[in-house]
């Protein structure tokens, strides 16, 4: 099934000409539990990976060790609570039986600290071919991360991309290794994709202040940051959104060019005001909850923030630069 972003509420170029000049398209992701295989796009799903490349492990001494959990674990209660909300999609409360309750995880423990101490495979994120991506730089693009917390970086995984030409792996990994334990939030779930392309414009406060300006006292419904500039959900290319901090130059380490957005990782589809729902997705009322139509992937950043990851244009080779938003 394709999902469709419904039109915007105002075509906003037809009311301010000036933003022609600032307007990128981007592609919503439009993830959805499934079964992707590596020759699919996906989030979360299996990577297209050479039998004879080692998987990337993390090593980093940052780990915050917060709480701690088995993957199979993290698995176990999402199928437990995911045949609950079904239930309830055939008009039975939300409730849990007894044999559930006993069989439900307790994820308040944590698995001992220790573990977390030791290399931990990075597990998938993304796995993007440029057939259903226009504009990626690479034929295939892959995005891990390590599941866990790093203190050096906004408390947030670490991301590694890796970009490859599909033809090249002639041998596929069959048994990737899986981290010992994971912070629950950065295991998503495996997903099918659905690109689609929507027309987006610049952060208001990264527009000309006059433009900004004019916008702002246009703008009484509030409609340019929620409904108009940035779309919401997992996305490449595009803008970013810069709601918890002043934006802050993202530049390369490198060569010192200004980067531009590669992913964002969200962790909701869409908002209570449902703008960004597809109309596929319109009768699927519940949202914000586990396993609920808006969080298809049950990644989680901080308190339902975004991940916005960046690359330079100059070179692939130059280091990815990450912000938490
Ligand atoms: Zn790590
Ligand atoms: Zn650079």
């Amino acid at each position: 099934m394709t999902r469709t972003t419904p039109p915007r509420p105002v075509d906003i170029a037809q009311v301010f000409p000036e933003l022609r000049e600032h307007t990128l398209v981007a592609t919503r992701l439009h993830p959805r539990p499934g079964a992707p295989t590596v020759n699919d796009s996906s989030v979360g799903g299996p990577l297209l990976w050479p039998a004879d490349e080692p998987w990337p492990m993390c090593d980093a001494s940052s780990h915050d060790t917060a709480t701690l959990l088995r993957p199979q674990t993290v698995r176990r209660r999402r199928a437990i609570l995911g045949a609950a909300w079904a239930r309830t999609r055939r008009g039975e409360p939300l409730q849990i039986t007894d044999e559930e309750r006993a069989a439900l995880p307790d994820t308040d423990a944590s698995e001992p600290h220790y573990l977390a101490r030791q290399p931990i495979a990075m597990v998938p994120v993304a796995q993007l071919y440029r057939r259903d991506v226009p504009g990626l730089t690479t034929d295939l693009l892959q995005v891990l991360w390590c599941p866990l917390d790093h203190d050096d970086l906004e408390y947030c995984p670490r991301i590694l991309l890796r970009r490859r030409r599909a033809a090249d792996v002639t041998t596929v990994l069959q048994d990737p290794p899986e981290p010992v334990v994971v912070n629950d939030d950065y295991l998503p779930e495996p997903c099918v994709v659905h690109p689609e392309q929507v027309r987006e414009y610049q952060y208001a406060d990264l527009l000309p202040p006059g433009l900004a300006g004019r916008i702002r006292e246009w703008d009484e419904d509030d409609l340019y940051f929620g409904a108009l500039s940035v779309a919401s959900g997992w996305k490449v290319g595009g803008f970013a959104n810069w709601n918890l901090s002043d934006p802050r130059p993202m530049d390369c380490e490198e060569c010192g060019t200004a980067m531009r957005l590669l992913l964002r990782v969200d962790s909701a589809e869409w908002d209570g005001e449902g703008s960004w729902r597809p109309v596929e997705d319109a009768d699927n009322g519940e949202f914000l909850s586990l396993q609920s139509p808006s969080t298809p992937t049950a990644v989680v950043i901080g308190r339902g923030y975004s991940l916005w990851i960046f690359t330079c244009p100059v070179s692939d080779d130059h280091p990815h630069r990450t912000a938490m938003q």
